[in-house]
């Protein structure tokens, strides 16, 4: 059997890799590293954390707490070597960083049906290919990607507004309308008064942001503002800008308020709404603070904080399918943090799916879209279902899933519903598609 091309072992490319050798599929791993470095990684090593070193809450009251348990139930090859190398964290899954990837790397080039290639690719080759070159991805290959999306199609930073839960909205103090009344009323508005305001800039202006790495600052000159700093150029920035009231009337005061924050849809269902124009760099504590005095938000449950950085992303919601497979080429598969999910986790989870897929491709297998009541299928749903107009990247979150039969009021014990549907859906799920290890 030829083997699968596999471009980048890192999150993403080294769960796919170990997705497809399982299968018995023989792999081409390539890896530019330690011949090119990126300007996050430092080792020679597979899988290299770049920044912390944790995999987060491994609680179900996290929804990435479940992902990391649906992955141990799938054989993941990160989850195996994070929890070999795990160092005292409290509820948290912290590795010991060299031990880590140096499991990976090894366990990866040791095995019989990988074939390591050490160099940058510039083109994506003929043949089953997995694309998982990271949010770094090499100039070279990037320009190929982009003439294969369609320029428009590949995004170079991530400049994303923080996004929120639709249940935690106050909607006695919010308003549904779309400004001056234009079509269907899309958005949801937060008006404030003047002391609101007045009060919510002063904290916007002396909130605590998080310093821009060297290789990120060309974000600013591309025209996306952060809140704050726009904030910072006056009060009148911000009242003419993403803040403006005009056209939007509070129709409990029937009259026009200071300032109103408003609201987007962002996925589907619904269940999630992003705010319009608060592209944000403020650090995560201080976006928490900061976006619970807007009036109607005060118990916001945030699902992702906005975020300025450098990143390689497609628009997956117009290029692939939940299968992580490429619309316009059958062979092709994107993983990781490309694909526009965000975090260790979740681009290793995307390497778990597409590397699964591109084995059964290999194989004349149909290939899998996993429900959307698991974490891993929820996240292959939303970024294939967002809208492509809008696109940012997501992580596991409880905002994904569909809702329960039944309202839960006690936080706790919602998440703990969502933890157990989606373990027994994927424990039937595998069952039928005889995946699991036993
Ligand atoms: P990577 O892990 O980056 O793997 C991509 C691999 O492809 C690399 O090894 C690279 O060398 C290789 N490669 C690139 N181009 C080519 C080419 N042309 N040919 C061959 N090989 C190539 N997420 C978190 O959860 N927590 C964090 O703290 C965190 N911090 C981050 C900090 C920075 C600076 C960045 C950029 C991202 C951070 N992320 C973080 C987001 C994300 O989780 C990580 O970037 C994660 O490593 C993504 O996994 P990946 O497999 O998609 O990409």
């Amino acid at each position: 059997m030829k083997p699968v091309t596999v471009i980048g072992a890192g999150l993403a490319g080294s769960e796919a890799a170990w997705q497809l050798v399982k299968q018995g599929v023989p792999v081409r791993l390539v890896e530019m590293r330690p011949k090119k470095q990126t300007p996050a990684h430092h080792t020679p090593h597979y899988a290299e954390l770049v920044c912390t070193n944790s995999l987060r809450s491994n609680d179900w009251a996290h929804a990435v707490g479940i992902l990391k348990e649906e992955m141990r139930r799938m054989d993941s090859l990160i989850l195996d070597c994070a929890d070999r190398h795990a160092v005292p964290a409290g509820g948290a899954l912290a590795v010991d960083r060299e031990g880590f990837s140096g499991s990976v790397t090894e366990r990866l080039q040791n095995h019989p049906l990988v074939e390591v290639v050490e160099d940058e690719l510039t083109e994506i080759p003929e043949g089953i290919t997995v694309v998982a070159t990271g949010p770094l991805t090499s100039e070279s290959l990037s320009e190929k990607i982009s003439q294969l999306t369609g320029e428009d199609h590949l995004y170079f930073y991530d400049a994303a507004a923080p996004i929120i839960e639709r249940d935690s909205i106050d909607m006695e103090k919010a308003f549904v309308a779309s400004r001056y009344d234009k079509g269907e009323a899309a958005y949801i508005n937060c008006p404030m008064t003047d002391e609101e305001f007045d009060h919510f800039y002063e904290a916007l202006i002396t909130a605590e942001t998080t310093p821009l790495k060297t290789f990120e600052k060309e974000i600013y000159f591309e025209g996306c503002m952060p809140i704050e700093v726009m904030a910072r150029r006056g009060k009148e920035t911000i009242l003419y800008g993403p803040m403006k009231p005009v056209g939007l009337v509070d129709p409990r005061k029937g009259q026009r308020s200071r300032a109103v924050v408003q609201l987007r849809q962002d996925d589907g269902a619904g269940s999630l709404y992003n705010l319009v124009g608060f592209q944000t760099h403020l650090k995560w504590g201080e976006q928490k603070r900061i976006l619970r005095m807007i009036p109607g938000l005060e118990n916001a449950e945030i699902v992702r904080y906005g975020v300025m950085h450098r990143n390689t992303f497609i628009n997956s919601p117009r290029a692939l399918h939940p299968t992580y497979q490429f619309k316009n080429r059958e062979d092709l598969f994107f993983a990781g943090q490309m694909t526009g999910v965000e975090g260790y986790v979740e681009s290793a989870a995307a390497g778990l799916i597409a590397g699964m897929n591109a084995a059964r491709y290999a194989l004349g297998k149909e290939l899998l879209i996993f429900p959307g009541e698991t974490t891993l299928g929820s996240l292959a749903r939303y970024i294939t279902t967002a809208n492509p107009d809008n696109f940012q990247p997501m992580n596991a979150n409880f905002g994904l899933f569909p809702r329960l039969p039944r309202k839960i009021k006690d936080k706790r014990e919602r998440n703990r519903q969502y933890g157990e549907r989606a373990l027994e859906t994927l424990h039937q799920f595998a069952k039928e598609s005889v995946l699991a290890r036993g």
